[in-house]
């Protein structure tokens, strides 16, 4: 048993629903890890006297619960910031050569644990991840992952329409899923989501088949993108002209479920998102990603509306930074953008607690919770000379919006997985 004192916040529940009662703060706060699971998370003064025999670590900064990227592409990482496209022709130019590499297993491994590092250094701790359509992209992944302890969860990707070298069959998508669900289901802290890439580089047989996939395994998620680019859409449109829109070719093939998550969700009728929040789906939104593409402004207060459940996505290689906190900060801006704001609390449950709960893993991570795995990040407000000037002497709120509008990978003092430091 150890125990690591300082000032610790969480947001175990979304503020916008349920107000301030959902923000755990303490000053002077305790934290209780026995076996890599919280033991107890309270005031110093409350838990001083049970825990006083138990070795304590002082930590200077302010506790979080780590982040959750619930949108980000391994196989893209050394493919951030390319220049000059939008999606459909981003893929072919810049991304599609960068994931044929990974036929070449020594390759996927050196990638993954690079990616899996950044994540650490970044201050995510679980992250649902995409690979390629190569099996051996996964296999690189999780067992990189494993030896790193993390709780990733990720799926080699169904794309029997990809371009050439990067085309599966359906039923070889279906049996190269199949065993890897069988090898890797119930190691580590791994989980498994069948990722048919999407619309436009699936058949009809595939979707199909991702969505019979998903019935026969309880225990998998299902992660794809939705209604991101204008030109992406159009081609949707064009290929099932008699779909309600976008998310209706995915419903018509079971894939739209609790266990969906949609990265993106940029351009959506009410039809559509009332009926992902009606099927309990988990919306991915990725503000820097559809900047960068020029794809669209997400709207989340008319998500709000709906009820619909919001994750947070960095969409590394469209995605122009791995930092959860500078991705917070981009959202706002965009809320600002749509006329809404978005209060640091509630973004901060959004990349800790609402992630998780999107991917199925709310009773393990996101709230340091008694029972939940320790997984912790330290938050350093020195880390850079404006941002130390701007939260000297704010308050809570202010610091916390600080952190997200100058804050990054700076801003990460330390990154614990189940009370174990790993980074700094
Ligand atoms: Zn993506």
């Amino acid at each position: 048993m150890k125990a690591f004192r300082g000032e610790i916040l969480s947001v175990p529940d979304d503020p916008a629903v349920v107000g301030t009662e959902a923000i755990r703060h303490f000053d002077d706060g305790l934290l209780v890890v026995e076996d890599g699971l919280v033991l107890a998370c309270g005031p110093h003064r409350a838990l001083s006297e049970k825990f006083a025999d138990v070795p304590t670590e002082k930590l200077d900064g302010l506790i979080v619960p780590g982040f959750v990227d619930a949108h980000v592409h391994y196989p893209q990482i050394g493919s951030i910031a390319s220049h000059g496209e939008q999606l459909m022709q981003w893929l072919e130019r810049h991304i599609f050569p960068a994931e044929k590499a990974f036929a070449d297993r020594a390759h996927a491994d050196s990638i993954a644990a690079f990616f899996l590092d950044e994540l650490l250094r970044h201050g995510t701790t679980s992250a649902l991840v995409f690979a390629t359509v190569h099996p051996g992209s996964i296999d690189a992944l999780f067992e990189a992952a494993l030896q790193r302890d993390m709780r990733i969860v990720s799926g080699k990707v169904l794309m029997d329409l990809g371009p050439e070298g990067l085309r599966d069959t359906v039923s070889t998508g279906r049996a190269d899923t199949e065993a890897l669900i069988a090898r890797w289901r119930g190691r580590g802290r791994l989980g498994y989501a069948v990722t048919p890439r999407f619309v436009p580089t699936s058949s009809e047989e595939q979707l199909a088949d991702a969505g019979a996939l998903l019935t026969e395994h309880p225990d998998v998620l299902m992660h794809t993108h939705l209604s991101e680019n204008p030109g992406e859409i159009e081609f949707v449109a064009s290929r099932f002209p008699d779909a309600a829109d976008y998310l209706d070719v995915y419903d018509r093939f079971g894939l739209v479920g609790p266990r969906s998550v949609f990265a993106h969700c940029v351009h959506m009728s009410d039809r559509a998102l009332s009926r992902v929040a009606e099927a309990g789906s988990g919306i991915a939104f990725c503000p820097t990603s559809n900047m960068f593409l020029g794809s669209g402004l997400f709207d989340l207060a008319r998500a709000d509306r709906h009820g619909v459940r919001i994750a947070i996505g960095t969409d590394i290689g469209a995605g122009t930074s791995l930092s959860v906190l500078h991705t917070l900060g981009e959202a706002y801006k965009i809320c600002q953008l749509k006329g809404a704001s978005l209060d640091p609390f509630r973004a901060l449950h959004l990349a800790t607690a609402g992630g998780a709960r999107v991917m199925g893993i709310g009773d393990r991570v996101g709230a340091l919770l008694p029972g939940q795995e320790a997984d912790f990040i330290l938050l350093d407000e020195n880390s850079t000379p404006l941002l130390a000037r701007r939260c000297s002497g704010a308050s809570l709120h202010d610091r916390l919006f600080a952190l997200q509008v100058l804050g990054d990978d700076r801003s990460i003092a330390a990154t614990y997985l189940r009370g174990a430091k790993v980074h700094r």
